[in-house]
């Protein structure tokens, strides 16, 4: 069963040069309950291994230098924009189904999308102009009529992103620790093209055995089926295998639904539920498997 170190302390577990921690209890020494150990893992990639979420607020953010505004009130009106406009086009339902946020549709160039998706290559360059115009005129800029401002703002949002994304403190050592149980897989909700060069930018896309992405694969966690079609990839019977998360419905209920255990990456929040089948972790660093 996998579990975590909770109590450690966040600020030190990167710390260089210390004493690595006691390993895990064995579960036990009967063969019934070895048989019970994790023998894969599946990992998230967005604020499991990369920051995401708070890497995509900050790169809007700088662009409010573009504007002339306060980055946060800039922040404000660009997200409210995405979030309204992404969450009305005609295939809104199936990026939310398929787990594409709105930010992600302002740099995403959808390549290499299933058929489900693929559509959404058409209207991203529309949505984009509308989001970064209309949040112009939203913080009071007359340049909205300036279409060079706006072309301006999408390519320098688009520069960041393409740019790279910080690791999360621990994921390289989550990653080794997985690789230690068995093969591994990156089960991650998102666009392909995007996911695909966030995980090589991380340097350790060798590593994992199998990839399985929402907008390739035209089914999102939490959907048991993008958890066992990760499973079949690998080998190993989906009972067998633990997934690492932050997303409690997506990743947590996805795999429990699924039949394999998980571990959650709270970053600090308390756990919607208990569950003998899920340990807790603050970050990746703390995450061990027995
Ligand atoms: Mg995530």
């Amino acid at each position: 069963m996998p579990r975590s170190r909770s109590r450690r302390p966040a600020e030190r577990r990167s710390a260089p040069g210390r004493t690595p921690a006691p390993r895990a209890t064995p579960l036990a020494g009967t063969n019934v309950e070895r048989d019970r150990d994790p023998k894969a893992v599946l990992l998230d990639l967005d604020d499991t291994l990369v920051l995401e979420e708070s890497h995509a607020m900050a790169q809007i953010r700088a662009t409010a230098r573009l504007v002339g505004v306060d980055p946060y009130v800039w922040e404000k009106a660009v997200i409210s924009n995405a979030r309204g406009a992404w969450h009305s086009h005609e295939l809104s339902d199936v990026c939310r189904e398929l787990g594409i946020s709105s930010w992600e549709g302002l740099w995403a160039t959808f390549e290499g999308c299933h058929p489900r998706l693929a559509p959404v290559k058409d209207l991203v360059e529309t949505y984009r102009a509308r989001v970064w115009s209309t949040a112009l005129r939203e913080v009071g800029q007359e340049s909205v009529r300036d279409g060079d401002l706006v072309q301006e703002l999408s390519r320098t949002y688009v520069a960041s992103q393409r740019a790279g994304h910080p690791l999360a403190p621990g994921a390289r050592l989550l990653v080794e620790r997985a690789r230690a149980v068995g093969p591994i897989a990156l089960v991650t909700n998102g666009p392909p093209d995007v996911q695909r060069l966030k995980l090589s930018q991380t340097a350790m896309a060798e590593m994992f055995d199998a990839v399985v992405i929402s907008g390739e694969l035209g089914l999102g966690k939490p959907d048991p089926e993008v958890f066992h079609h990760a499973t079949r990839s690998l080998g190993v019977a989906h009972d067998r295998a633990v997934m690492v998360g932050d997303s409690w419905e997506r990743d947590i209920e996805g795999a429990l639904e699924a039949g394999l255990r998980a571990v959650w990456l709270s970053h600090g929040r308390p756990a919607p539920k208990s569950d003998a089948r899920v340990a807790t972790a603050r970050s990746a660093g703390e995450v061990v498997f027995d």
